[in-house]
Protein backbone atom coordinates (compact mmCIF):
# COMPACT_ATOMS: atom_id res chain seq x y z
CA UNK A 1 0.00 0.00 0.00
CA UNK A 2 1.51 3.31 -0.82
CA UNK A 3 1.62 6.17 1.35
CA UNK A 4 0.03 9.43 1.34
CA UNK A 5 3.21 11.64 0.37
CA UNK A 6 3.33 8.74 -2.68
CA UNK A 7 -0.30 8.78 -3.62
CA UNK A 8 -0.36 12.71 -3.77
CA UNK A 9 2.90 12.87 -5.84
CA UNK A 10 1.25 10.56 -8.40
CA UNK A 11 -1.84 12.92 -8.09
CA UNK A 12 -0.09 15.79 -9.01
CA UNK A 13 1.87 13.98 -11.76
CA UNK A 14 -1.36 13.29 -13.62
CA UNK A 15 -2.96 16.82 -12.49
CA UNK A 16 -2.45 19.74 -15.54
CA UNK A 17 -4.17 23.38 -15.52
CA UNK A 18 -6.88 23.52 -18.13
CA UNK A 19 -6.48 25.28 -21.00
CA UNK A 20 -7.11 29.02 -20.72
CA UNK A 21 -10.34 30.69 -22.32
CA UNK A 22 -11.65 34.05 -22.74
CA UNK A 23 -14.58 35.15 -20.49
CA UNK A 24 -16.20 38.35 -19.01
CA UNK A 25 -14.46 39.62 -16.38
CA UNK A 26 -17.33 39.46 -13.99
CA UNK A 27 -17.20 35.87 -14.32
CA UNK A 28 -13.33 35.47 -13.48
CA UNK A 29 -13.91 36.33 -9.66
CA UNK A 30 -11.17 33.58 -8.50
CA UNK A 31 -9.73 32.66 -11.06
CA UNK A 32 -6.13 32.77 -12.32
CA UNK A 33 -5.08 34.88 -15.13
CA UNK A 34 -3.56 33.48 -18.18
CA UNK A 35 -1.89 36.96 -19.97
CA UNK A 36 -0.72 40.14 -18.99
CA UNK A 37 -3.04 42.71 -18.99
CA UNK A 38 -1.85 46.01 -19.55
CA UNK A 39 -3.09 49.19 -19.51
CA UNK A 40 -5.21 51.14 -22.68
CA UNK A 41 -4.58 54.43 -20.45
CA UNK A 42 -2.64 56.77 -18.13
CA UNK A 43 -4.27 56.62 -14.48
CA UNK A 44 -4.88 59.09 -13.85
CA UNK A 45 -5.73 60.17 -17.39
CA UNK A 46 -5.07 63.92 -16.34
CA UNK A 47 -3.55 65.51 -13.60
CA UNK A 48 -6.42 65.37 -10.92
CA UNK A 49 -7.18 67.47 -7.84
CA UNK A 50 -7.77 64.65 -4.89
CA UNK A 51 -9.81 66.75 -2.68
CA UNK A 52 -12.91 69.27 -3.51
CA UNK A 53 -11.81 72.99 -3.18
CA UNK A 54 -9.82 75.73 -5.12
CA UNK A 55 -7.09 75.40 -7.71
CA UNK A 56 -4.66 77.86 -7.45
CA UNK A 57 -1.14 79.52 -8.16
CA UNK A 58 0.22 77.90 -4.64
CA UNK A 59 2.92 81.05 -4.69
CA UNK A 60 -0.57 83.05 -4.25
CA UNK A 61 -0.69 81.43 -0.68
CA UNK A 62 3.36 82.18 0.36
CA UNK A 63 1.31 84.57 3.33
CA UNK A 64 -1.19 81.78 4.22
CA UNK A 65 -4.12 83.79 3.31
CA UNK A 66 -5.29 84.94 -0.01
CA UNK A 67 -8.39 86.50 -1.64
CA UNK A 68 -8.73 85.46 -4.99
CA UNK A 69 -11.46 85.51 -7.72
CA UNK A 70 -12.99 82.94 -8.63
CA UNK A 71 -13.04 82.39 -12.48
CA UNK A 72 -14.91 78.46 -13.32
CA UNK A 73 -16.37 75.88 -11.51
CA UNK A 74 -15.27 72.11 -12.54
CA UNK A 75 -16.83 69.43 -11.48
CA UNK A 76 -15.34 65.34 -12.04
CA UNK A 77 -16.45 65.05 -15.68
CA UNK A 78 -16.17 68.19 -17.21
CA UNK A 79 -13.00 70.20 -18.24
CA UNK A 80 -11.49 73.68 -17.67
CA UNK A 81 -11.84 76.25 -19.88
CA UNK A 82 -9.89 78.83 -18.11
CA UNK A 83 -5.95 79.45 -16.92
CA UNK A 84 -5.63 80.12 -13.23
CA UNK A 85 -3.10 83.05 -12.95
CA UNK A 86 -1.99 85.00 -9.94
CA UNK A 87 -5.35 86.21 -7.89
CA UNK A 88 -7.63 84.03 -9.57
CA UNK A 89 -8.79 80.29 -8.90
CA UNK A 90 -11.05 77.95 -10.29
CA UNK A 91 -13.47 76.11 -7.47
CA UNK A 92 -12.60 72.19 -7.99
CA UNK A 93 -13.94 69.31 -7.52
CA UNK A 94 -12.44 66.16 -6.75
CA UNK A 95 -11.34 64.05 -9.54
CA UNK A 96 -11.70 66.95 -11.64
CA UNK A 97 -8.88 67.68 -14.15
CA UNK A 98 -6.70 70.79 -13.03
CA UNK A 99 -6.86 73.79 -14.79
CA UNK A 100 -4.00 75.05 -16.86
CA UNK A 101 -1.64 77.34 -15.07
CA UNK A 102 -2.84 75.57 -11.23
CA UNK A 103 -0.74 73.62 -9.26
CA UNK A 104 -2.11 73.27 -5.92
CA UNK A 105 -5.32 72.51 -4.45
CA UNK A 106 -6.81 74.28 -1.61
CA UNK A 107 -9.42 72.38 0.52
CA UNK A 108 -13.05 73.81 0.35
CA UNK A 109 -13.17 73.45 4.39
CA UNK A 110 -10.60 76.01 4.66
CA UNK A 111 -12.36 78.50 2.32
CA UNK A 112 -15.39 81.38 2.35
CA UNK A 113 -17.13 82.91 -0.30
CA UNK A 114 -17.49 86.54 -0.62
CA UNK A 115 -19.50 88.75 -2.74
CA UNK A 116 -16.58 89.75 -5.58
CA UNK A 117 -16.94 92.92 -8.12
CA UNK A 118 -14.51 91.16 -10.09
CA UNK A 119 -16.50 88.00 -10.47
CA UNK A 120 -19.77 86.81 -10.52
CA UNK A 121 -18.93 83.19 -8.71
CA UNK A 122 -17.35 85.75 -6.22
CA UNK A 123 -13.66 85.52 -4.43
CA UNK A 124 -12.04 82.96 -2.35
CA UNK A 125 -10.91 83.63 0.83
CA UNK A 126 -8.48 80.93 1.80
CA UNK A 127 -6.45 80.23 4.59
CA UNK A 128 -3.59 77.41 4.09
CA UNK A 129 -0.56 77.56 5.50
CA UNK A 130 2.79 76.39 4.00
CA UNK A 131 0.54 74.86 0.33
CA UNK A 132 3.66 73.76 -1.39
CA UNK A 133 2.75 73.47 -5.40
CA UNK A 134 1.67 69.80 -6.22
CA UNK A 135 -0.51 69.57 -2.78
CA UNK A 136 -3.58 67.98 -2.80
CA UNK A 137 -2.73 66.69 -6.43
CA UNK A 138 -2.89 63.52 -8.61
CA UNK A 139 -0.27 63.67 -11.17
CA UNK A 140 -1.29 62.39 -14.61
CA UNK A 141 0.01 58.48 -14.51
CA UNK A 142 0.94 58.80 -11.57
CA UNK A 143 -0.86 55.09 -10.78
CA UNK A 144 0.35 53.84 -13.80
CA UNK A 145 1.15 54.98 -17.65
CA UNK A 146 -0.54 52.89 -20.99
CA UNK A 147 0.96 50.39 -21.97
CA UNK A 148 2.55 48.95 -18.34
CA UNK A 149 1.36 45.93 -17.39
CA UNK A 150 -1.39 46.24 -13.94
CA UNK A 151 -2.08 42.46 -13.75
CA UNK A 152 0.13 39.54 -14.21
CA UNK A 153 -0.02 35.81 -15.82
CA UNK A 154 -0.74 33.71 -12.54
CA UNK A 155 -2.48 36.37 -10.69
CA UNK A 156 -5.37 34.90 -8.61
CA UNK A 157 -8.48 37.66 -9.40
CA UNK A 158 -9.70 39.17 -6.31
CA UNK A 159 -12.25 42.18 -6.74
CA UNK A 160 -9.81 44.47 -6.62
CA UNK A 161 -8.25 42.85 -9.76
CA UNK A 162 -11.41 42.83 -11.40
CA UNK A 163 -11.69 46.68 -10.68
CA UNK A 164 -8.19 47.48 -11.65
CA UNK A 165 -9.15 45.24 -14.87
CA UNK A 166 -11.99 47.44 -15.66
CA UNK A 167 -9.88 50.57 -14.97
CA UNK A 168 -7.94 49.63 -17.87
CA UNK A 169 -10.81 48.67 -20.35
CA UNK A 170 -10.67 45.16 -20.15
CA UNK A 171 -14.10 43.81 -20.04
CA UNK A 172 -12.94 39.92 -21.06
CA UNK A 173 -10.01 38.20 -20.09
CA UNK A 174 -7.91 34.90 -20.62
CA UNK A 175 -8.05 32.67 -17.64
CA UNK A 176 -7.86 29.16 -16.34
CA UNK A 177 -11.60 27.72 -15.93
CA UNK A 178 -12.78 26.51 -13.04
CA UNK A 179 -12.58 22.55 -13.36
CA UNK A 180 -15.72 20.84 -13.98
CA UNK A 181 -16.72 18.21 -11.32
CA UNK A 182 -19.18 15.53 -11.39
CA UNK A 183 -19.94 13.66 -8.36
CA UNK A 184 -21.69 10.19 -8.31
CA UNK A 185 -22.86 8.50 -5.20
CA UNK A 186 -23.07 4.75 -5.29
CA UNK A 187 -25.37 2.20 -2.94
CA UNK A 188 -28.06 0.78 -3.11
CA UNK A 189 -29.11 2.00 0.48
CA UNK A 190 -28.96 5.33 -0.50
CA UNK A 191 -32.41 7.63 -0.58
CA UNK A 192 -32.22 11.55 -1.69
CA UNK A 193 -31.79 13.86 1.44
CA UNK A 194 -35.82 15.00 0.77
CA UNK A 195 -37.06 11.27 1.94
CA UNK A 196 -37.03 9.34 5.15
CA UNK A 197 -34.75 6.58 4.78
CA UNK A 198 -36.70 3.26 4.87
CA UNK A 199 -35.36 -0.28 6.68
CA UNK A 200 -31.62 -0.64 5.59
CA UNK A 201 -31.71 2.65 3.68
CA UNK A 202 -29.53 5.89 4.95
CA UNK A 203 -29.59 9.53 2.90
CA UNK A 204 -27.05 10.08 0.64
CA UNK A 205 -25.42 12.57 2.51
CA UNK A 206 -21.54 12.84 0.35
CA UNK A 207 -22.99 13.78 -2.54
CA UNK A 208 -24.23 17.18 -1.40
CA UNK A 209 -21.23 17.35 1.06
CA UNK A 210 -18.99 16.57 -2.05
CA UNK A 211 -20.56 19.52 -3.86
CA UNK A 212 -19.77 21.76 -1.60
CA UNK A 213 -16.78 20.93 -0.76
CA UNK A 214 -16.25 21.49 -5.27
CA UNK A 215 -17.34 24.38 -5.03
CA UNK A 216 -15.36 25.91 -2.08
CA UNK A 217 -12.35 24.51 -3.59
CA UNK A 218 -12.84 26.30 -7.12
CA UNK A 219 -14.49 23.77 -9.15
CA UNK A 220 -17.70 23.72 -10.89
CA UNK A 221 -19.72 20.53 -8.93
CA UNK A 222 -22.26 18.49 -11.41
CA UNK A 223 -23.78 16.33 -8.97
CA UNK A 224 -25.21 13.19 -10.57
CA UNK A 225 -27.40 12.16 -7.76
CA UNK A 226 -27.24 8.31 -7.10
CA UNK A 227 -26.15 5.16 -8.74
CA UNK A 228 -27.38 1.91 -7.38
CA UNK A 229 -24.74 -1.00 -7.10
CA UNK A 230 -25.54 -2.16 -10.68
CA UNK A 231 -22.70 -2.65 -13.40
CA UNK A 232 -24.93 -1.37 -16.27
CA UNK A 233 -26.43 1.25 -14.43
CA UNK A 234 -22.85 2.30 -12.71
CA UNK A 235 -21.38 2.06 -16.30
CA UNK A 236 -24.08 4.56 -17.64
CA UNK A 237 -23.52 6.89 -15.14
CA UNK A 238 -20.26 7.03 -14.94
CA UNK A 239 -19.79 7.46 -18.60
CA UNK A 240 -21.86 10.57 -18.07
CA UNK A 241 -19.57 11.94 -15.25
CA UNK A 242 -16.58 11.36 -17.49
CA UNK A 243 -17.45 14.28 -19.63
CA UNK A 244 -16.63 16.35 -16.67
CA UNK A 245 -12.31 17.09 -15.97
CA UNK A 246 -13.02 15.18 -12.89
CA UNK A 247 -15.12 12.49 -11.67
CA UNK A 248 -15.76 11.93 -7.65
CA UNK A 249 -17.03 8.68 -7.03
CA UNK A 250 -18.14 7.99 -3.73
CA UNK A 251 -18.43 4.45 -2.04
CA UNK A 252 -18.19 1.10 -4.04
CA UNK A 253 -14.28 1.15 -3.90
CA UNK A 254 -14.03 -1.33 -0.92
CA UNK A 255 -13.88 -4.97 -0.83
CA UNK A 256 -17.40 -5.92 -0.49
CA UNK A 257 -19.05 -7.92 -2.82
CA UNK A 258 -20.88 -5.15 -4.60
CA UNK A 259 -18.00 -2.66 -4.31
CA UNK A 260 -18.20 -2.89 -8.29
CA UNK A 261 -16.61 1.18 -9.17
CA UNK A 262 -13.03 -0.36 -9.55
CA UNK A 263 -14.15 -3.09 -12.21
CA UNK A 264 -16.47 -0.68 -14.64
CA UNK A 265 -13.64 2.20 -14.92
CA UNK A 266 -11.33 -0.70 -15.72
CA UNK A 267 -14.10 -1.44 -18.55
CA UNK A 268 -14.60 2.26 -19.42
CA UNK A 269 -10.59 2.49 -20.27
CA UNK A 270 -10.37 4.44 -16.88
CA UNK A 271 -6.54 3.52 -15.91
CA UNK A 272 -5.59 2.83 -12.12
CA UNK A 273 -3.18 5.19 -11.13
CA UNK A 274 -3.24 3.51 -7.44
CA UNK A 275 -6.03 1.68 -5.01
CA UNK A 276 -5.42 1.85 -1.29
CA UNK A 277 -3.29 4.60 0.46
CA UNK A 278 -2.08 3.86 4.16
CA UNK A 279 -3.78 6.38 6.19
CA UNK A 280 -7.46 6.30 8.05
CA UNK A 281 -9.81 7.32 7.55
CA UNK A 282 -9.73 7.06 3.62
CA UNK A 283 -7.73 3.26 3.26
CA UNK A 284 -10.03 2.58 0.15
CA UNK A 285 -8.97 5.61 -2.34
CA UNK A 286 -9.21 4.95 -5.84
CA UNK A 287 -7.29 6.87 -8.24
CA UNK A 288 -7.35 6.41 -11.87
CA UNK A 289 -6.99 8.97 -15.31
CA UNK A 290 -9.16 8.45 -18.41
CA UNK A 291 -6.78 9.94 -21.57
CA UNK A 292 -8.67 11.09 -24.03
CA UNK A 293 -7.22 13.34 -26.86
CA UNK A 294 -4.04 14.56 -25.05
CA UNK A 295 -5.97 15.28 -22.00
CA UNK A 296 -6.21 13.23 -18.94
CA UNK A 297 -9.63 13.25 -16.90
CA UNK A 298 -9.14 12.44 -13.07
CA UNK A 299 -11.03 9.91 -11.65
CA UNK A 300 -11.19 10.10 -7.67
CA UNK A 301 -13.35 7.17 -6.47
CA UNK A 302 -13.52 8.28 -2.66
CA UNK A 303 -14.79 5.68 0.32
CA UNK A 304 -18.36 5.87 1.10
CA UNK A 305 -18.06 6.61 4.69
CA UNK A 306 -18.48 10.08 4.95
CA UNK A 307 -15.63 10.96 7.19
CA UNK A 308 -13.81 9.13 4.76
CA UNK A 309 -14.75 10.22 1.83
CA UNK A 310 -14.36 13.93 3.42
CA UNK A 311 -10.86 13.30 4.30
CA UNK A 312 -9.84 11.84 1.36
CA UNK A 313 -11.40 14.99 -0.49
CA UNK A 314 -9.46 17.14 1.50
CA UNK A 315 -6.30 15.22 1.17
CA UNK A 316 -5.96 14.72 -2.42
CA UNK A 317 -9.00 16.09 -4.39
CA UNK A 318 -8.41 19.50 -3.05
CA UNK A 319 -4.71 19.95 -4.29
CA UNK A 320 -6.08 18.54 -7.66
CA UNK A 321 -8.53 21.15 -8.29
CA UNK A 322 -6.47 23.58 -7.59
CA UNK A 323 -3.51 22.64 -10.00
CA UNK A 324 -6.29 22.03 -12.48
CA UNK A 325 -7.25 25.93 -11.99
CA UNK A 326 -3.88 26.84 -12.96
CA UNK A 327 -2.97 27.70 -8.80
CA UNK A 328 -0.69 24.78 -8.28
CA UNK A 329 -0.29 22.01 -6.59
CA UNK A 330 0.67 23.43 -3.25
CA UNK A 331 0.24 20.23 -1.24
CA UNK A 332 -1.25 20.46 2.06
CA UNK A 333 -1.91 23.05 4.32
CA UNK A 334 -0.22 21.96 7.74
CA UNK A 335 1.14 23.60 10.91
CA UNK A 336 2.51 22.15 14.12
CA UNK A 337 0.65 23.02 17.50
CA UNK A 338 1.35 21.41 21.08
CA UNK A 339 -1.16 18.84 21.95
CA UNK A 340 -4.21 20.49 24.82
CA UNK A 341 -4.19 16.52 26.42
CA UNK A 342 -3.04 13.37 26.08
CA UNK A 343 -3.50 10.80 23.68
CA UNK A 344 -2.90 7.36 23.17
CA UNK A 345 -3.13 6.29 19.10
CA UNK A 346 -3.05 2.89 18.07
CA UNK A 347 -2.90 1.47 14.22
CA UNK A 348 -0.58 0.48 11.73
CA UNK A 349 -1.49 3.63 9.31
CA UNK A 350 -1.10 7.06 9.95
CA UNK A 351 -4.55 9.09 11.16
CA UNK A 352 -6.23 11.73 10.59
CA UNK A 353 -7.91 12.58 13.91
CA UNK A 354 -10.78 15.50 13.92
CA UNK A 355 -9.68 18.16 16.43
CA UNK A 356 -9.78 22.21 17.10
CA UNK A 357 -6.68 24.18 16.47
CA UNK A 358 -6.66 27.11 18.36
CA UNK A 359 -3.91 30.16 18.13
CA UNK A 360 -3.28 31.85 21.01
CA UNK A 361 -0.66 34.50 21.97
CA UNK A 362 1.45 31.61 23.40
CA UNK A 363 1.43 29.48 20.28
CA UNK A 364 -1.26 27.36 18.36
CA UNK A 365 -3.09 24.18 20.85
CA UNK A 366 -4.97 21.08 19.16
CA UNK A 367 -7.49 19.46 21.10
CA UNK A 368 -7.77 15.86 19.84
CA UNK A 369 -12.15 15.53 19.56
CA UNK A 370 -14.43 12.64 20.58
CA UNK A 371 -14.62 10.76 17.15
CA UNK A 372 -16.50 7.44 16.67
CA UNK A 373 -14.74 6.77 13.35
CA UNK A 374 -15.15 7.25 9.58
CA UNK A 375 -19.31 7.22 10.01
CA UNK A 376 -18.96 10.05 12.44
CA UNK A 377 -19.61 13.46 10.77
CA UNK A 378 -21.54 14.99 13.30
CA UNK A 379 -17.82 14.36 15.10
CA UNK A 380 -15.88 16.02 12.39
CA UNK A 381 -18.48 18.90 12.68
CA UNK A 382 -16.79 20.03 15.43
CA UNK A 383 -13.60 20.45 14.13
CA UNK A 384 -11.28 22.66 11.98
CA UNK A 385 -8.64 20.51 12.00
CA UNK A 386 -7.03 16.98 11.64
CA UNK A 387 -4.19 15.82 13.70
CA UNK A 388 -1.72 13.82 11.58
CA UNK A 389 -0.74 10.77 14.46
CA UNK A 390 1.80 8.84 12.40
CA UNK A 391 1.41 5.13 12.02
CA UNK A 392 2.17 3.32 15.48
CA UNK A 393 0.80 2.82 18.75
CA UNK A 394 2.23 5.75 20.97
CA UNK A 395 1.06 7.96 24.35
CA UNK A 396 1.39 11.36 23.34
CA UNK A 397 2.23 13.75 26.37
CA UNK A 398 0.21 17.19 27.15
CA UNK A 399 1.77 19.80 25.18
CA UNK A 400 3.70 17.33 22.48
CA UNK A 401 3.86 18.92 19.41
CA UNK A 402 2.05 17.63 15.96
CA UNK A 403 0.96 17.95 13.11
CA UNK A 404 -1.68 19.69 12.52
CA UNK A 405 -3.83 19.74 8.90
CA UNK A 406 -5.77 22.95 8.71
CA UNK A 407 -9.40 22.40 7.18
CA UNK A 408 -11.10 25.68 7.33
CA UNK A 409 -10.08 28.80 4.84
P1 LIG B 1 -18.92 1.69 0.66
O1 LIG B 1 -17.62 2.42 0.51
O2 LIG B 1 -19.77 1.75 -0.55
O3 LIG B 1 -18.68 0.29 1.12
O4 LIG B 1 -19.70 2.42 1.80
C1 LIG B 1 -19.17 2.47 3.12
C2 LIG B 1 -20.16 3.05 4.08
O5 LIG B 1 -20.46 4.38 3.72
C3 LIG B 1 -21.49 2.34 4.12
O6 LIG B 1 -21.91 2.27 5.47
C4 LIG B 1 -22.40 3.23 3.35
O7 LIG B 1 -23.71 3.13 3.75
C5 LIG B 1 -21.84 4.60 3.62
N1 LIG B 1 -22.11 5.46 2.48
C6 LIG B 1 -21.83 5.16 1.19
N2 LIG B 1 -22.20 6.15 0.38
C7 LIG B 1 -22.73 7.11 1.16
C8 LIG B 1 -23.32 8.38 0.89
N3 LIG B 1 -23.41 8.85 -0.35
N4 LIG B 1 -23.78 9.11 1.94
C9 LIG B 1 -23.68 8.61 3.18
N5 LIG B 1 -23.14 7.43 3.50
C10 LIG B 1 -22.67 6.67 2.50
MG1 LIG C 1 -21.45 0.89 -1.27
Amino acid sequence: MISVAEALTLVARHSQPRPAVEMPVADALGLVLAEDVASDVDSPPHDKSIVDGYAVVAADMAGGEARLAIVEEVVAGNVPSRRVTNGTATRIMTGAPLPEGADAVVMIERSEVKASPRSHLGDALLRADGLKPGQNILRRGASFRRGEVVVRAGATLRAIEIGLLCEVGRVAVRVVPRPTVAILSTGNELVPPCEVPGPGKIRNSNGPMLAAAVARAGGRPVDLGVGRDDRDELRRSIATGLAADVLVLSGGVSAGVLDLVPGVLAGLEVEQVFHKVRLKPGKPLWFGVLVSGGASKLVFGLPGNPVSSFVSFELFVRPALAQLAGRGFNGLATCHAGLTQPFIHRGERPTYHPAVLRQSAAGATVEPLAWQGSADLRGLAAANALVQFPAGDRAFVAGEAVEVLVMDD
